[in-house]
């Protein structure tokens, strides 16, 4: 079997059809940043700024996050950024769990590949396809749980920040709590 790579990553994400979204899309959206990054993001699915560039988190919404970062001394080529699905669902709908099972195995691979020690998880979608289907957002956004090693926590999506700009104290007081959580494990600095 051949040996799990960046390239063997790219060339499956490029090749895949496991999925019926690839067929609406203009560009797959694998993701991107540091490769080795300590700190990985995940979100729902590209738009259609991603869809247009291959980039994730390049719209509205990823110019908010790249703000988040940069209020945290965070910058953002330092971290990685990717979507639970690779190809924009049409009208920038929510992925059908069928879909976000099918792209799971991309996922997979890339968090093997950069091996995050934490990993924020922006929107319910990222949340409950990665740590629980029950969670609720706003319930359970700012708590963090480590799984095999990995300390996770689910905030907003910027988008829904866009939409709704009263949700932003909670999602500072949660950035403060991610830039805690990384000078707790020593990799703030590193970051930096
Ligand atoms: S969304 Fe994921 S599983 Fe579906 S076709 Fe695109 S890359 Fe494949």
């Amino acid at each position: 079997m051949e040996e799990i790579s960046w390239e063997l990553f790219e060339r499956q994400v490029a090749a895949c059809r496991r999925c019926p979204l690839y067929a609406h899309i203009q560009h797959k959206v694998p993701g991107q940043g540091d490769p080795h990054a300590p700190l990985m993001l995940i979100g729902e699915g590209p738009g259609q700024t991603e869809d247009e560039q291959g980039l994730a988190f390049v719209g509205a919404a990823g110019q908010l996050l790249t703000r988040m970062l940069s209020a945290i001394h965070l910058p953002r080529e330092r971290v990685y950024i990717c979507n639970i699905v690779k190809c924009r669902p049409p009208m920038n709908r929510v992925p059908a769990p069928e879909e976000a099972e099918a792209c799971r195995i991309h996922l997979r691979m890339q968090t093997w590949l950069v091996r995050p020690r934490v990993i924020l998880l922006l929107g319910a979608t990222a949340a409950r396809y990665t740590l629980d289907p029950n969670i609720r957002i706003t319930r359970d956004r700012g708590k963090w749980v480590q799984r095999k090693g990995v300390w996770m926590m689910p905030t907003y999506h910027p988008s829904a920040l866009l939409r709704d700009e009263s949700k932003k104290p909670e999602a500072w007081a949660d950035l403060q709590s991610l830039r805690d959580k990384l000078k707790e494990l020593g990799l703030y600095t590193d970051l930096l």
